[in-house]
């Protein structure tokens, strides 16, 4: 039902009211007495609904407004309308906000909605067995107030959410959480904590495992390699079959001993997740070191090699692990570039980034394997890659240093004409040599 009333109705009224109270006092013989005492009734009539109405909005706890007729009425009824209308609006909001806490009831994960000054808002159940999230009591509180882990705080100041956080549990220390925060809505942030306890000791004894085959496989190869070149230096008292012989065994044991070598750099460094071991390294030093090493690399394959070393530019971090990183960059670019190349490594300021870079005028890498290089044990061209001795290795392992030094590799490579790999190192690990 819809009620309008206009200007022109309420003066028409007004107007008919007066007018018949003008035409009883005409009668009566006191015209303004009776127009008076109508206007002042008309007064209290409305003074006294403005009463109820006010009594009814502030003070009565029913839905229901008073009882009156005409305008009044009408009033109430408007006002009633739209008072339900607003409680079928809130019970459906209701009900959705109940379905969306059921789903993350039934989350397997700890979910808190924070604001986005990270102050808990809600939580679910698990947040309280997981995170020992006090309910109702730690509302209002800020996450990073209960949860007291330098790899947390970290986490938030660095503020890269893309990539997830662990920390123990704060309340068993046996249980491993992995963190995530999600932005969500204008000013809201989700926050995920799932117990990854079971893929962390898989990972954990994968890791055990590769270092303690390899570890265990060094020294019966050893004792091999050891009996094949003392057989060697006999050579020529062999006859030309077994002599082969020989020589094969020797470049396999010595192709599983740089594998072995390079599994152990690599658990290595996988372990290795120490910040503590980071100090000032000479990086125009240890570059000029490697460049000199690496002409004796190249003594096969005669390429032109050229530096281009910023000599006051240092990094902090951890000296062996670098160096291995470069290495494998610059052994790579003379391993696959075909015999008189071009490789050009530099070392210099690039924006606020310290860049190193070693490019070659190789066979370059197709688009599609770009994305691979840094998988253990992948290679482009296995056959080509087991005669140039490559295990598949060398990019992980510089992948795991890089990240261990939160830098960036880039690869920018021209199928057909050539590769660069560059190391971007962050300003905050940049240190100038005097
Ligand atoms: P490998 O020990 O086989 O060299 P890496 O992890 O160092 O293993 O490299 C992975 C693969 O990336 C190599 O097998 C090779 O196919 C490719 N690759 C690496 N560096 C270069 C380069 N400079 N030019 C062309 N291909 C490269």
């Amino acid at each position: 039902m819809y009620f309008r009333l206009s200007v022109k109705s309420i003066i028409s009224r007004l107007t008919l009211t007066l007018l018949l109270s003008a035409v009883v006092g005409f009668f009566i013989g006191n015209t303004f007495l009776i127009v008076a005492i109508s206007a002042v009734s008309l007064l209290i009539w409305h003074y006294h609904h403005l009463l109820k109405l006010i009594k009814w909005l502030w003070r009565s706890k029913t839905i229901s407004p008073p009882v009156a007729k005409g305008i009044w009425g009408r009033i109430y009824d408007g006002l009633y309308r739209r008072t339900r209308k607003h409680r079928k609006k809130q019970k459906a909001l209701n009900a959705k906000i109940r379905q969306f806490r059921d789903g993350a009831e039934a989350l397997p994960d700890a979910a808190l909605v924070l604001s986005d000054d990270l102050i808990i808002e809600w939580g679910n159940k698990k947040a309280q067995r997981l995170l020992g999230i006090r309910w109702p009591g730690d509302i209002g509180q800020r996450i990073d107030n209960l949860l007291r882990f330098p790899e947390f705080s970290q986490y938030i100041e660095n503020g890269n959410f893309d990539i997830p956080c662990h920390i123990p549990s704060p309340i068993n220390a046996d249980l491993i959480l992995e963190l995530r925060l999600m932005a969500y809505g204008s000013e809201q942030v989700l926050f995920l904590a799932r117990d990854v306890s079971k893929v962390h000791r898989l990972e954990e004894m994968r890791r055990d495992f590769v270092a303690n085959v390899s570890h265990e496989l060094k020294t019966p190869l050893t004792v091999v390699r050891g009996y094949v070149e003392m057989v060697q230096m006999t050579e020529h008292a062999l006859d030309p079959y077994w002599q082969k012989v020989f020589n094969t065994m020797e470049t396999q044991v010595s192709r599983m001993d740089r594998l072995v070598e390079q599994l152990l750099i690599l658990s290595r460094v996988e372990i290795n997740i120490d910040d503590d071991d980071k100090q000032l390294i000479d990086m125009p030093k240890l570059l000029h070191a490697l460049v000199e090493d690496s002409h004796w690399l190249n003594q096969d394959k005669n390429h032109h090699i050229t530096a281009d070393i910023d000599e006051h530019l240092a990094i902090e971090g951890i000296d062996n692990e670098i160096k291995s990183a470069c290495l494998n960059l610059i052994s790579n670019a003379i391993s696959y570039t075909q015999a008189n190349g071009k490789i050009d490594i530099s070392w210099q300021m690039d924006g606020n980034k310290a860049k190193f870079s070693v490019k070659d005028n190789g066979p370059g890498i197709r688009p599609e394997n770009v994305n691979r290089l840094t998988e253990r044990f992948f290679r482009v061209d296995k056959s080509r890659s087991r005669d140039t001795g490559g295990s598949g290795l060398g990019l992980a392992i510089v992948k795991h240093v890089l990240n261990h030094h939160h830098a960036e590799l880039a690869i920018n490579s021209q199928w057909g004409k050539g590769s660069e790999f560059i190391i971007y190192f962050e300003p905050n690990c940049i240190r100038p040599l005097p």
